[in-house]
């Protein structure tokens, strides 16, 4: 194992680990899992607009920020704007509704994977129906989760979830359905069995599924992230969001 300070943590190298391990497992898992490739979320939390882009240069494209404010400053630096036309932001942390304008409108928004509820919804829908020629795109967007039940986590009861989707696909049309996501509880001993937190989306993505006769590929399901993207694509995971494999060890927030 090669020591590296953070500064010295190479990206391209970590970006192209993840990206040959996805492709391993891709080949090595059972025909049984028909989900297409996962996409790869690089999420680049903490880390300066320097290091979006040499990931953006080595071919990363979809990036994840879990702070608003984070999101704010990267998405409009002046470099990111000049060097990384073509990138696209995965907002994965929770949001507040009077954020929710603030975030509509950065550039390059591509999804946000982290509504959990009817009223989180509502707001996006309404100010993306206020936005709508402004827009190029209508917003993607991401049910979250809460598989583990904890307390700290946001998301949906897995229970509650399928109303949640039906209630945004027949409602809010403004807003692009496209899926599940989860966080799930972090030091699974994957000795113990499949993660339970996969489990459980995966649940949840068949009772959508079957309640309006859906093909799964059309749902994606959002998890794994540096120590389990592996085992989550394994399992079939569209989405995969990795920090850490990528770029190098984060400071914890103060
Ligand atoms: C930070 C974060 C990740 C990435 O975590 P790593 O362990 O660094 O890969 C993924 N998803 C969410 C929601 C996060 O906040």
């Amino acid at each position: 194992m090669l020591r590296r300070t953070m500064a010295e943590f190479d990206v391209t190298a970590g970006l192209q680990h993840v990206t040959k391990r996805i492709e391993e497992v891709l080949q090595s898992r059972t025909k049984e899992i028909k989900s297409p490739k996962p996409l790869l979320v690089a999420v680049s939390k903490t880390k300066p607009a320097e290091t979006v882009i040499e990931a953006y240069k080595a071919g990363q494209r979809h990036f994840g920020e879990n702070y608003v404010q984070e999101l704010v400053e990267k998405s409009q630096h002046p470099d990111i704007l000049a060097q990384c036309a073509d990138i696209k932001w995965h907002f994965i942390g929770h949001l507040q509704g009077n954020k929710v304008n603030k975030v509509l409108k950065l550039p390059n928004l591509h999804m946000i994977q982290t509504v959990d509820s009817e009223k989180l919804a509502n707001s996006l829908d309404a100010a993306c129906s206020k936005l709508q020629p402004a827009l190029s795109e209508p917003l993607r967007v991401l049910i979250q989760i809460n598989t583990s039940g904890e307390d700290v986590k946001s998301g949906i009861d897995a229970v509650a979830a399928p109303s949640l989707y039906q209630y945004i696909k027949t409602n809010l049309k403004h807003l692009q359905l496209e899926g599940i996501m989860t966080i799930g509880a972090f030091g699974f001993d994957y000795s113990n069995g499949p993660n339970p937190d996969f489990v459980s989306l995966l649940k949840v993505q068949r009772a959508i599924c079957e309640a309006n006769d859906l093909k799964p590929e059309t749902v994606q399901v959002s998890m794994g992230m540096s120590n389990d993207y592996d085992k989550a694509i394994e399992m079939g995971s569209t989405i995969v969001r990795v920090g850490t494999s990528i770029f190098g060890y984060r400071a914890p927030k103060a």
